[in-house]
Parts: structure tokens; C-alpha cells; sequence
């Protein structure tokens, strides 16, 4: 458990760090309110013990802006337990009410403070324990589950924000989406089991193709949707480097090496894919006409025979 503990008298840091560093946890120091808000944001402990009168800001003020931050940054609440020299009603009250869960004199019988730290360093463990589950549940909601890719819903929340940026940067944005051809009679002719593990083969080889882009700087934060179905979209909010046209080229061609046997499939037998893009060059336009546009090309490269990317309308 990582502890902080802000005082203003040398003495009081002095035994309270010995007690605690001897039951084994880690402790931060402060000196005064201000310093304490800044330590917390820099280094998020599990428990803050906090003297009241100190100067600069005292431990209420700090207390406050601690819950504030916890507020805006969306964090787990942290307990914050003051330390008082005389422990009557009033100092609870004030304590409780300014955003504080307990406290504590200043000379607690070693004994007492011991088992209060037990208990904190139960609450830190659990407090632990939920962040990692909410992390997985955010990852579970933001995920196609077939593919692992981002679901629909992520990639419109991602989307939006890539695309706010852009615009507000002046940046070039650009968007392709891709579709498998004739994958129906895939499914119809290889079963359904087997169209799910070709969906996935498909979607891991574009997303390699736009992570080797990303490692290579040949484009930023450009990333592979499932868009629904057996159709895919690849953001790509900066596209100076990278000519659109050849990433969307370099994914046709990586599809159709992976060579999925797919008789039905005309002209190819094996799994293809077909792409549309659009780019707008200073993010300049509404963000749905650039789907719209792409979707256009993509219908047209079915057209015009699939296995191909349409990049101009
Ligand atoms: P085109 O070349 O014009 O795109 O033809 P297509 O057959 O690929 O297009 P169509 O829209 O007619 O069929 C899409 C098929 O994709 C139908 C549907 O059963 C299949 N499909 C969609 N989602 C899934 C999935 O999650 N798993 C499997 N196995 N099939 C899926
Ligand atoms: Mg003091
Ligand atoms: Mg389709
Ligand atoms: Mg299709």
C-alpha cells in the first residue's frame, strides 16, 4: 500500500514514516496542502493521511481539490484520513464533511494505528481488484468478440474524437472500407463455422498491415474496425505521410496472399477483398459524407470485378 502522508511538522513526519515504513508500506511525504494535491496526481496512493493546519493550503482545502481530481479524472476514491492533535466532535464533523472518511489523533496508540492501516490496505487491495474488472469490462464492450477487433460502437466513439482533432489541427483524414467478396456463398458453401474462422484470418491480416504502418510512421493512430458483418473500416486521421491508395492496396493484396480456398469465388478461387476510400485533405466536410463517399467506391470496386480498391470517384 502506497501511503501519503502530509505534514507540516518535521516531528510528527518523522515518527508517523518509522511506524509505518515498519509495518511494510511505502511512504510519500508532503509538506503542506498544496504539495499533497500535487504528489496525489503524480503518483496516485492508496491512502492519504492528512494534517489539518498547515501553510500555503491547509489539509481541507487539499482535501477538496484531491476529490475534485478524483472527479475529472475519473478515478477510484481514495481514502483520506486527517490527523488531528485533539480529536473532538467537532474536528469529526468538519473532517467528514470536508470529503475526508475518518481520522486520527496524531498520537494514536501505536496499536490502533497499526489496525487502521490493515484495514485501509484491505480497502486498497479491493479498490485494486474492481479497477482491473471495470478495465476488462471496458475492453469486453469496446471489442468485436469474433474478431477482437473494435466493435461498431468504439470505432464511431474513436472516430469522432480522431476526427475533432483533425479538424482542429487542419490535418488530412482518411477512410476505407473494405467488404470480402461474395463471402455468402462462402458460408454457403464451407458452413457457417468455417465463414466465422475466415472472418477472423481476414481481420488479423488487415490489422497487421495497418500496425506495420502505424510502427513504420507511415501513418498515426490509424486502426481497423468491424464495421458489421463481413465488412471492416480503417481510420486513418493522418494521411500525409501515407498515400491512402497504398495502404488500401497493400490490404487487397495481403488478403488475397493469405489464399483462403474459396471455389466460389470467381475469377479468384480464394477469399478476396474489396476496398473504397476517402480522404479529406484538411478534415474540412461532414465526417458521414466521407463514409458516404467511401462506401460509393466500394460498391464500385465490386463493379468492377472485386479483388480490388477504388480510391476516385
Ligand atoms: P459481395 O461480394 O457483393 O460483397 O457479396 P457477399 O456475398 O459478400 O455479400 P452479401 O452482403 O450478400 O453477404 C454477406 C454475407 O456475410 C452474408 C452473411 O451470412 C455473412 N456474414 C455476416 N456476418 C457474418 C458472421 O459473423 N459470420 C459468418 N460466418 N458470416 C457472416
Ligand atoms: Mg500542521
Ligand atoms: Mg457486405
Ligand atoms: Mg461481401
Amino acid at each position: 500500500m502506497k501511503i501519503l502522508l502530509v505534514d507540516d511538522a518535521r516531528s510528527v513526519v518523522q515518527v508517523m514514516t518509522s511506524r509505518l515504513a515498519s509495518y511494510g508500506y511505502d511512504v510519500a511525504h508532503a509538506a503542506n496542502g498544496q504539495e499533497a494535491v500535487e504528489a496525489f496526481a503524480a503518483s496516485a496512493p492508496d491512502l492519504v493521511l492528512m494534517d489539518i493546519e498547515m501553510p500555503v493550503m491547509n489539509g481541507f482545502e487539499a482535501c477538496n481539490r484531491i476529490r475534485a481530481l478524483e472527479a475529472t479524472r475519473q478515478w477510484a476514491w481514495t481514502p483520506i484520513i486527517f490527523l488531528t492533535s485533539s480529536d473532538t466532535v467537532e474536528n469529526l464533523v468538519t473532517a467528514i464533511e470536508a470529503g475526508g472518511d475518518d481520522f486520527m489523533s496524531k498520537f494514536v496508540p501505536e496499536p490502533v494505528l497499526n489496525a487502521k492501516m490493515k484495514a485501509m490496505s484491505r480497502i486498497a487491495a479491493l479498490r485494486a481488484s474492481l479497477s482491473m474488472a471495470n478495465q476488462r469490462l471496458l475492453d469486453l464492450a469496446s471489442q468485436d468478440g469474433l474478431t477482437g477487433l473494435c466493435n461498431r460502437r468504439s470505432m464511431d466513439v474513436r472516430t469522432d474524437q480522431l476526427w475533432l482533432e483533425a479538424v482542429a489541427r487542419g490535418k488530412p483524414f482518411g477512410l476505407l472500407m473494405l467488404d470480402i467478396d461474395n463471402f455468402k456463398k462462402y458460408n454457403d458453401h464451407y458452413g457457417h463455422q468455417s465463414g466465422d474462422d475466415c472472418l477472423r484470418s481476414v481481420a488479423l491480416a488487415i490489422d497487421e498491415v495497418v500496425r506495420q504502418a502505424n510502427t513504420q510512421g507511415l501513418s498515426s493512430g490509424a486502426f481497423v474496425a468491424r464495421y458489421g458483418g463481413e465488412e471492416f473500416a480503417v481510420v486513418v486521421p493522418n494521411t500525409a505521410a501515407l498515400p491512402l491508395r497504398t495502404l488500401a492496396q497493400g490490404i487487397v493484396k495481403t488478403v488475397s496472399h493469405l489464399a483462403v480456398v474459396h471455389e466460389k469465388n470467381e475469377n479468384w478461387g480464394h477469399v478476396t477483398i474489396s476496398a473504397g476510400g476517402a480522404q479529406l485533405e484538411s478534415a474540412a466536410g461532414p465526417l458521414v459524407s466521407l463514409f458516404r463517399q467511401a462506401d460509393a467506391r466500394l460498391y464500385q470496386a465490386k463493379h468492377l470485378g472485386r479483388n480490388q480498391a477504388v480510391l476516385q470517384g
